[in-house]
């Protein structure tokens, strides 16, 4: 394909990676990956895909690593691919401004405080990233600064420099990451300032977001991508709908209005206690979580006696951008819901894992990929699945455990949460791996 260039390149764009299509109009982008999407989803027509009006500073999630250049001034940025050299980022075309002013300052004093930058090589060092989250709706902006150690020299000082220049910050957090490791957030967060966490509102339903747990990285497109992955589970109110990879809840909130009801499975147990408190703030009754492995969360309900069994109608998966797993897939399967709208950000693992549906009873019959990230090669899609039949193959094959296992039950007992109850098992603390 001839691919029309523009003028408007990024200083830093050569050396960040970032942005892949830098230079590219945007409707030229949106053409390519429509045809990476067609490349990989077979059987099923490719809508043109959805982009935005305004394909600019959508990022509401910046990360900024911390470091010195070898004059030793303070830099942030990004590493450059595969090594942990800093490339300085000043602005970003595609983040939202006002994180940028923040980690600006936040390089100001770093310098002002002499607070001491990590350096991943060595493991020497206080200050490894800032993480700026802002809230498109409210208006809410969370500053998490990743530090190797929970104490920051003269904190109050600090924070008190930080919000007189950007009274807008609602909440400041100390992550402490003390790990030799490429992820960028530890599990404990130390709340400096305000809540600990932000709000946004998104089709119609308002959501807490802690700093661990997974949000849509933006918001605008967000809601076209709920609204389509919505209309394609054709809900009427009667159904019962599986939210599966749910993250703090949003596309089973959003579905809960025209549902039955609604079970959400997630694996992070931060964006499980998020959900919860989102279901009772929005008060959302018919919706219920549960902190397990999302595959053997749907083994145990396909086991369930017949007496006890739960019918699901629709599936939403919305899994990493690894894809799913076969035996994610069988659990689906033995369900047997009319519908799974798979929601994915890899066309990749998208078109093998269509593959894999329509081999085990289910067929791709509508297809929309939404531009969440423009300027980069991302895209992310939307594929409704119709169940064309029974498939006892696929039953046979997935290794379910025996209807009327005790295991089923004391499984769900044991990790039951619901808007009404507090009770979360934590069992695996790990983090979306999602790279957005
Ligand atoms: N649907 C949500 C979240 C999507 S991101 C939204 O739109 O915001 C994918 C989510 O899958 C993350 O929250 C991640 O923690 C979760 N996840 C990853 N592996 C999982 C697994 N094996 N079982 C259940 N959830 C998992």
């Amino acid at each position: 394909m001839n691919i029309e260039k523009t003028e408007q390149i990024c200083p830093v764009a050569g050396k960040c990676g970032g942005c892949q299509l830098q230079g590219v109009f945007y409707h030229a982008q949106l053409e390519k990956k429509r045809a990476l999407v067609a490349d990989c989803v077979h059987g099923v027509k490719v809508q043109p895909v959805l982009g935005m009006a305004d394909p600019m500073h959508y990022r509401n999630k910046v990360h900024a690593a911390f470091g010195r250049d070898k004059k030793g001034r303070v830099i942030s940025g990004v590493y450059a691919g595969g090594t942990h050299r800093i490339v300085p980022v000043e602005h970003c075309m595609i983040e939202d401004p006002r994180a940028d002013e923040i980690i600006a300052t936040i390089r100001d004093l770093v310098k002002d405080f002499k607070i001491k930058t990590y350096d991943e090589d060595t493991g020497y060092g206080l200050l490894r990233h800032v993480m700026v989250r802002t809230a498109s709706v409210t208006g809410e902006i969370m500053v998490v600064l990743v530090l190797s150690s929970p104490i920051l020299p003269a904190k109050n000082h600090f924070l008190k420099a930080l919000r007189a220049a950007h009274p807008h910050i609602t909440t400041v957090v100390l992550n402490v990451n003390d790990r030799h490791t490429s992820m960028v957030l530890g599990d404990r967060n130390i709340v400096l300032y305000g809540k600990g966490y932000i709000e946004d509102e998104l089709c119609g339903n308002r959501y807490r977001i802690s700093p661990n747990s997974f949000y849509q990285i933006n918001s605008v497109q967000t809601k076209r991508l709920y609204e389509t992955a919505i209309a394609y589970a054709g809900l009427t109110g009667n159904e019962t709908v599986l939210d599966a990879y749910c993250g703090i809840g949003t596309i089973g909130m959003t579905a809960a209005a025209q549902a039955a009801q609604v079970i959400g499975v997630e694996l992070n147990p931060s964006a499980v206690k998020d959900a919860i408190v989102n279901a009772r703030r929005n008060q959302c009754k018919n919706i219920t979580f549960y902190n397990e492995d999302a595959g053997d969360f749907m083994r145990l309900m396909a086991a369930a006696p017949p007496s006890e069994r739960v019918k699901v109608d629709v599936v939403f998966m919305d899994p990493p951008r690894s894809g799913s797993k076969e035996t994610f897939m069988d659990a689906v399967a033995a369900l047997a819901p009319r519908r799974v709208v798979y929601v994915s950000c890899d066309p990749h693992t998208l078109g093998r894992d269509v593959e894999y549906m329509k081999k085990i009873g289910y067929q791709p019959t509508r297809c929309q990929p939404v531009d969440m990230f423009p300027y980069t090669d991302d895209i992310e899609t939307v594929v409704l699945l119709e169940r064309t039949g029974q498939n006892n193959e696929t039953k046979r094959k997935s290794g379910i455990v025996q209807s009327g296992d005790s295991r089923y039950q004391k499984k769900l007992r044991d990790t039951r949460t619901a808007p009404g109850s507090r009770r979360t098992k934590t069992s695996q603390q790990r983090q979306g791996k999602r790279a957005h």
